[in-house]
């Protein structure tokens, strides 16, 4: 896999466990709940937990969490291992909180033998009041010494659907007054009658992710627990739990080892974009956007469908690093990763976004030849092709300048440029249609001037990209730009009021060159002086062409063409 995993904090612990025996080797798990698509914040822990356990010959579990039956889905779980996968990482095991659902229920019971949990009937109003705040200690709710019996009574009959939803709750009995606020009595389950996408309707209580949580690394072995910042005081609720259970680490992990340990890291947050799977669905749901891969979005289904490789964003998890602190990356940082790859592994091609028809006068009608260039300007291993030029060819709008400007190199009247790989143009006359804009330009070409030649070492300055217009190929070209105006639009009270007008531009008058019929439809390509492009995955086919702009081939606010 490709880059090694920096040497952060957590691989220091984790190598360090290794080093004095604490354990043998090292588990992780990746555990998203199946309530959306998975975004790039995501790939950092998937990149962090499978990479370590990559690095260091370990192992690293896929587990759904997922306890709340009402916004989980198959689809969305379906979604999620496509996506893990696509990033290049193979799970050791695929494991459902829901798989241990009766085993949960059976430490929930234990608790309740031990006097350390209880049945609970405050409303949600109370809990709130019982709760204290950051600087008043909580107050132990009237039921918190209910007998054992009673305790175990309600609980059962809970899980038998004689309550209503919110009428109980189960809770742990720690500390009411701990200045930790987690560890006030938290609820451990709580009742609710929904369609569980695995579970059916076999339960109608369901346990909280404090609970599943630390039990579910400690049944699949895990050893180190990574999770993000907000979960620090959950260590202490994650820690106590499985200290008043009676489980050995012994499922499929190491024999007589410590418990799992819960490690936090800090969230990373591209600017520009939102990575909460609710607001997500809030952007789908609404119609902001053309679905959870629409190309505008961070979602892994969207990067991959814009064109980001698995490596690009690989090689951006290992660039922004693992800390202890919260961050957010500018999106120039995300756009290098892929630019780096793509300059390096994409064939080059010719394509026109705003074409200007060129005729070259005195080149002989019906006649056509080809030049024989590269792929790729370094990759010699990527080939050549041909491209067949004519008497007609088609020029980028922005390439021609009526009345050139200072610093302006490309075509304009009586000046001379270099048609990439072709011959040198000298622009002699403008054709305008009715409205004053310019139709077409008439052009004489040098034929001493083939292939780069200037035979009497006169300067020409303008090199500029073309496309046969006998054989060019239309295609709709899709632009996209940052989809928010604001760079966090995550904190304002409506984020949709920071979104970007422009963010998506169709341009439908693309000609490229007739070569790209032929590619395949995963290819991915800079079109030379234009950008990086892919084929849409939805909407390209070989008679509609749809290209989607990955990158441009500079910096993002850059305009779609041209510069020189
Ligand atoms: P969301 O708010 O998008 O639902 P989440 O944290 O609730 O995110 P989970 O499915 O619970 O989503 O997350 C799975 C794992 O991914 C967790 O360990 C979580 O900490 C991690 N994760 C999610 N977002 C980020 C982020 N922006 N940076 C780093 N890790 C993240
Ligand atoms: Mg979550």
């Amino acid at each position: 896999m490709s880059k090694a995993t920096p040497n952060h904090f957590i691989r220091s612990i984790v190598s360090n466990d290794l080093a004095n025996g604490k354990h043998d080797y090292v588990y992780t798990r990746f555990p998203p709940e199946p309530n959306g698509y998975l975004h790039l914040g995501h790939a950092k822990s998937i990149c962090l937990n499978f990479g370590l356990a990559a690095d260091l010959e370990g192992r690293c579990n896929l587990r759904f969490d997922d306890t709340n039956p009402e916004k989980e889905s198959a689809e969305y779980m379906d979604s999620i291992r496509h996506s893990v996968a696509w990033l290049g990482f193979d799970w050791d095991e695929l494991c459902y909180a829901s798989d241990y659902f009766d085993e949960l229920y059976k430490f929930a019971i234990e608790l309740i033998h031990k006097g350390l949990a209880y049945v609970d009937d405050l409303d949600a109003e109370q809990m709130r009041e019982y709760r204290g705040t950051l600087t008043e200690p909580g107050k132990d709710s009237p039921n918190r010494n209910r007998p054992i019996e009673q305790n175990l009574d309600l609980f059962e009959r809970m899980r038998a659907g004689e309550f209503e939803e919110g009428e109980l709750v189960l809770r742990a009995r720690i500390d009411m007054a701990s200045p930790n606020i987690t560890m006030r009595d938290p609820i451990l389950y709580r009742i609710r009658y929904a369609h569980h996408y695995r579970a059916g309707d076999e339960w109608c209580i369901y346990p909280m992710y404090d609970f599943t949580h630390c039990i579910s690394d400690a049944l699949e072995g895990i050893t180190h627990s990574l999770c993000t910042l907000e979960f620090q005081d959950n260590r202490a609720l994650y820690d106590w739990i499985l200290e008043n259970i009676t489980i050995s680490k012994n499922h499929i992990g190491e024999k007589n080892k410590p418990m799992p340990r819960q490690i936090e890291f800090g969230r990373s947050n591209l600017e520009y974009t939102l990575a909460s799977k609710r607001k997500l669905i809030q952007l789908v749901s609404d119609g902001h956007v053309n679905g959870w891969d629409d190309p505008r979005l961070t979602t892994l289904v969207g990067l991959k469908r814009r064109g980001y490789t698995p490596a690009s964003i690989r090689n951006f998890c290992a660039e922004i690093g693992v800390t202890k602190k919260d961050s957010v990356i500018e999106i120039s940082v995300l756009e290098n990763a892929i630019r780096q790859d793509l300059e390096a592994n994409a064939k080059r091609v010719f394509g026109v976004l705003d074409p200007l028809k060129v005729t070259i006068t005195n080149y002989p009608e019906n006649e056509f030849e080809t030049f024989t260039v590269k792929n790729h300007p370094k990759d010699q291993t990527m080939g050549t092709r041909e491209i067949p030029f004519g008497r007609e060819i088609y020029i980028e709008r922005e390439d021609f300048m009526r009345d050139p400007v200072e610093d302006f190199y490309r075509l304009a009247p009586g000046r001379e440029v270099r048609i990439r790989y072709g011959y040198a143009i000298t622009c002699h006359d403008v054709i305008e249609d009715a409205n004053g804009n310019v139709s077409e330009l008439l052009c004489t070409y040098d034929p001493q001037t083939a292939k780069g030649k200037t035979p009497d070492g006169r300067k020409i300055r303008g090199i500029i990209h073309w496309v046969s217009a006998a054989h060019a190929v239309d295609a709709e070209v899709r632009l996209y730009d940052r989809l928010f105006n604001h760079p966090n639009p995550g904190a304002l009270d409506d984020f949709t009021s920071a979104l970007n007008p422009d963010s998506l531009q169709v341009c439908k008058t693309a000609k490229l060159e007739p070569s790209l019929q032929e590619a395949d439809p995963e290819d991915r390509f800079q079109l030379e002086r234009v950008g990086y492009f892919c084929f849409d995955s939805v909407d390209h086919s070989t008679e509609t062409m749809v290209l989607n702009r990955t990158v441009s081939l500079r910096d993002s606010w850059a305009k779609p063409g041209i510069k020189k």
